[in-house]
This record gives C-alpha cells, structure tokens and sequence, in this order.
C-alpha cells in the first residue's frame, strides 16, 4: 500500500515537473521574443534618427550651396532698386530731400523733320539740320548755369559743332552776362529755368512764380535780345514740392505762349559730384538707346554748375560716343520740337 502510494506520488511529481518545464520553456519563449521585439523598436528607432540626420545634412547643404545665389539675386534686386532710385533722384538736385519724381514720359517722340522745322527765337540754327529717323536725335540740355564752367561747355559743343539747349538761372554779373550772350550767339538753345532757382520762393504762389519767370525772361532779353518761351520747371513738371498746383503753373506758362521741357535721359550728375566722367556718360547712353528703341528722340539732363566739372570732363566722350553710334546733335531745343514733359498737364 506504501509502495502504491509512493509510486503515485512519484509519478504526480514527474507529471509536475514536466509541466514546469513546459511553462519555463513558454516563459523564456515569451522573453526572448519579447527582447527580440525591443531591440527591432531600438534598431527601427536608431534608423529613424540615422534618416533624419542625413536629411538635416542634406537640407543645410542644399541651404549653403543656395545661399550665395539667393544673396546675388537679393543684391541684383536691390541694385536694380537703387538704380532707379538714383535715376529719379538725379533730376533733382534741388529737392534732395523731398522731391519724387515720377517716372519720365514722352508725350510723342517725334520731331518735325528738318523740313518742317521753323525758325526759333532763340537762335537755333536750322538750316544746318540733318534729316534723322526718330529715335536718332538728342538734345543735349544743361540746367542751373551759367557757371564758372559755361565758356569750357560751350568750346567743346563749338568744336565738335554740336548744339545744346541751356536753362539758365538769374545772374547780373558781367561773365554770366557774357555767357548769356554767347549760348545765343554760338546757336544754342536758351530757355528759363528760375531767377532764384529757391524752391520755397518759386513754388510758393502763382504770383510769385509769375515773377520768377518774368524776372528770368527779362534779363535772357535785356543780355541777348531773346525774348525765349522754353521752360524748364526747377525739378520737373512733376515735382511734389510745390505748394501750388503745377498744373495752374503749367496753364499759366501755356496761355503766356511758353512751352516747358522735361528729359527722358541724365547723367545723375544731380546725385552727386563724385560720379566719374565714364559712369557720367554710360548713364546718359544707356537711356538713349532705350529710347532709340521706342523711336524716341533724347532730351538729356546734365548741369552746368561750377562745381560739377566731372559733367565738363565727360562732355567730349558723350559726344564722340554718340557720334560713333549715328545719333544726331545738330540741333538745340526749339519750341517746333515735341517737348519730353513728365506730367501734361491739361
Ligand atoms: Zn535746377
């Protein structure tokens, strides 16, 4: 009965034993894929991260090599920007501070031909005035003066046989007198600009402005027997410094007979005096063989101020450089030439 009973015994203990052994292995199974599982999650992480570094590298590479291209196009627009800037600012010397011109604009661009042209008061000499396709002609024009350097601007037109148009200033001394009467003699243009050429002066009332224009027109007759009617507004037709409106200005100049002269290129010697004589006239060219383009004739914008003698020093370049490209400069501005107005006002 022992026997039995041990027997029995043993076997329900190997019975157990063998079931323990079932359940270690299942729980070790269970381990192992419980580790193997971790360490996937692990790898799979570490690859994420691996990935997402490389596309960090790549995306800072990309950014650097990009950088000095997006700079250069940044600093293109930005020179474009100033360009033009300087273009606008150019035509105003007067009004550093305050004026903004608006963009330049041709009425029509073109001019009588030879034959149509009629005599000016001003001395304009047409007989000797070639025929051009529009487009072909410029005007050269010189604002502020006369100056200390009038009679060296005049010498280099004389020898080069090339006419320009001078819109002059208030001045009684005997040189500037002088230099009244030889921009007339010599066949050039004369044309008011301003007695004072002082903004808050001129600009101040219709009547005042009336005085200045009177004042100008009065000693150009009394020094040269010229009773002129061109007009140049001190900082265009389109300046926004004047506290009267431009167009009563402007009605008022029509109704007295007087025709007024904008430019549609400068040479930016307004900006400043510094400007080489080289830069001087590349920015005259440039605006011209725009205009060449659009079958515009050009009326260019220099200054004839004692002060700014880079724009004398570039006179004679200009001219050669736009000789050797068939443009015409026989002629001075004249009230049978469609004037470059910036604004019409009507
Ligand atoms: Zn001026």
């Amino acid at each position: 009965m022992y026997a039995y009973c041990g027997m029995l015994i043993i076997k329900k203990l190997g019975l157990l034993n063998l079931e323990m052994k079932d359940k270690i292995e299942t729980l070790e199974e269970r381990y192992n894929a419980l580790m193997r599982a971790e360490q996937n999650r692990k790898a799979v992480i570490r690859r994420r991260r691996i990935n997402l570094c490389k596309n960090l590298i790549v995306i800072i590479i990309c950014l650097i090599s990009m950088a000095p291209t997006c700079l250069s196009a940044y600093l293109m627009y930005q020179v474009t920007g100033m360009e033009q800037q300087i273009s606008y600012l150019a035509g105003q010397r007067e009004a550093e501070d305050s004026v903004n011109l608006a963009e330049v604009a041709e009425t029509d661009g073109n001019n009588v031909s030879a034959a149509g042209d009629k005599s000016s008061d001003n001395g304009d000499i047409s007989g000797s005035v070639k025929k051009v396709k529009p487009g072909k002609r410029v005007y050269l024009t010189f604002d502020d003066g006369p100056s200390e350097n009038t009679s060296e601007i005049l010498d280099i037109l004389n020898k080069h046989n090339v006419k320009a148009t001078f819109f002059v200033v208030g001045k009684t001394d005997e040189d500037s007198m002088n230099n009244y009467r030889e921009i007339v003699n010599q066949g050039h243009g004369i044309g008011i600009h301003s007695y004072t050429h002082k903004y808050d002066e001129i600009y101040s009332s219709l009547s005042a402005f009336q005085t200045d224009v009177n004042s100008m027109s009065d000693l150009i007759y009394a020094a040269t027997g010229v009773r002129t009617h061109m007009y140049r507004f001190p900082g265009g037709s389109s300046n926004s410094v004047s506290k009267t409106s431009v167009k009563e200005l402007a009605n008022w100049l029509t109704e007295e007979g007087y025709v007024y002269y904008d430019w549609n290129a400068l040479n930016g010697d307004a900006v400043t005096k510094d400007l080489s004589p080289d830069t001087l006239v590349d920015n005259i060219m440039g605006s011209v063989e725009n205009n060449e383009k659009a079958g515009r004739d050009s009326t260019v914008l220099m200054h004839d101020l004692t002060n700014k003698h880079n724009t004398v020093e570039s006179l004679e370049p200009l001219i050669e450089k736009l000789k050797s490209k068939g443009f015409a400069m026989d002629k001075a501005l004249s009230e049978d030439v469609n004037p470059v107005q910036q604004k019409v006002w009507r």
